[in-house]
């Protein structure tokens, strides 16, 4: 075992000068209005625990778990603390000696005995499409979020799919985990659109779960052992740029594989440097778009998905209030925390409705998750679809 919090830089905690201009964008200081709850006294805290001035104290780590990882902070911090890492890190070094708990050594050993595998996997969509033909999924909370599931996205046989029209680049595309069975339309119109804009698309073979959620997790050994397992397929192949359209997934690749040299790419910043041809259609809707954190934040992208959305014809956008503040998803959050992960919905809903938008766009699964759960709960008509799905509406 390492050292106490020897994970933690003291560098990177030390970049943090206390001003506190973080706070009001920190969705779980907004909804509780305490210190304790705000990037600065997480910040705090740990910096303390790491010095020893500050005993570790099981009752405090509560601090920590209530921390989205949604990197809101980090954005509008004018010191440039570098908080994902931060989070990440400290995470890890917490789960070193913290208390057991069964929920928490359940959530480890789901990652690593399923999520890291992809056939075992693939077989627990299945059962869980069968469960949910047997309507047997409606009993557990994570049940009743989940999606209505259709079969699962796969990569094509030959592992690649040509351009459509003049091939004017190659590029990979991360299929990942949870995505392929709970959201296979958003991956279908992805790939399409990206053989619109004249890419010919190579699935590695052999890509596994890119690590976000272990990492996010504090299980960064666990993110280790897949980057070193992804980086040999990666690099037996060429490409000029690997496609994410998951937004955790690609802030993680970005941050996480230095070996990739900066070719990830979001699917919305990709397809604004390569462009679309002409839109074939109308898309006669009145749409509004929830930033993903992880696209927002940890990526600063922004204006690419409202360009690509907002050139097609017939559109009606309308902007609702706090686009960028976290709907409290946060990838396995909503399940390890739902009470303030619900809080969080529910003002994210309230801002949502207003819009009296006929769809909602997200550009990653689990806010497509945690938003359409929460629309459904309200009875409300409004659609939520990934950018993708949205894009191809015109085509
Ligand atoms: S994280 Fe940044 S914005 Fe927040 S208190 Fe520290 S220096 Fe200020
Ligand atoms: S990552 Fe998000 S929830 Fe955590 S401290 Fe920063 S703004 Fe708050």
């Amino acid at each position: 075992m390492t050292a106490p919090f020897a994970r933690l830089s003291d560098d990177d905690l030390a970049t943090c000068v206390h001003c506190g201009l973080c706070l009001d964008a920190c969705p779980t200081f907004r909804v509780t209005g305490l210190e304790t709850e705000s990037p600065r006294g997480r910040i705090y805290l740990m910096t303390q625990w790491k010095r020893g001035t500050i005993a570790f104290d099981e009752e405090q780590v509560k601090h920590i778990d209530l921390c989205l990882g949604c990197r809101t902070c980090e954005a509008v911090c004018p010191s440039g603390v570098p908080y994902g890492r931060i989070i990440e890190t400290g995470r890890a070094d917490v789960e070193d000696i913290r208390r057991p708990s069964f929920k928490r050594a359940m959530s480890r050993a789901s990652l690593r005995q399923l999520v890291g595998h992809p056939r075992r996997l693939k077989a627990a969509g299945a059962a869980m499409r069968l469960a949910q033909k047997l309507r047997l999924t409606s009993v557990a909370r994570s049940g009743r979020m989940l999606p209505p599931l259709s079969p699962q996205y796969g990569a094509p046989a030959a592992g690649i799919v040509p351009a459509i029209g003049e091939r004017k680049h190659r590029v990979a595309f991360l299929v990942g985990c949870v995505m392929p069975i709970l959201y296979p339309q958003s991956h279908e119109a992805a790939v399409k659109l990206l053989q619109l804009a004249g890419c010919e698309v190579w699935f590695p073979p052999g890509e596994r779960c890119c690590g976000a959620l272990f990492a996010h997790n504090g299980d960064l050994e666990g993110a280790e052992r897949l980057r070193e397992a992804n980086m040999r397929t990666y690099d037996a192949g060429t490409f000029d740029a690997l496609i994410v359209d998951s937004a955790g997934c690609g802030a993680h690749l970005k941050d996480f594989y230095p070996g990739l040299n900066g070719r990830v790419k979001d699917l919305t910043e990709w397809l604004g440097e390569v462009g679309l041809p002409a839109p074939k259609r109308e898309v006669q809707m009145r749409v509004t778009y929830q930033d993903a954190c992880h696209l927002a934040h940890a990526q600063r992208i922004k204006k690419q998905p409202r360009d690509l959305m907002r050139a097609l014809p017939g559109v009606d956008w309308i902007e609702m209030r706090h686009p960028d503040i976290c709907c409290g998803a946060a990838g396995l959050y909503s399940t390890l925390e739902p009470a303030m992960s619900n809080r969080i919905l529910q003002e994210k809903l309230e801002d949502l409705t207003a819009t009296r938008a006929d769809v909602v766009t997200v550009a990653n699964p689990g806010c497509q998750m945690q938003l359409a759960a929460g629309l459904r709960q309200r009875g409300s008509t409004m659609k939520v679809e990934h950018v993708s799905e949205f894009l191809m509406r015109a085509f």
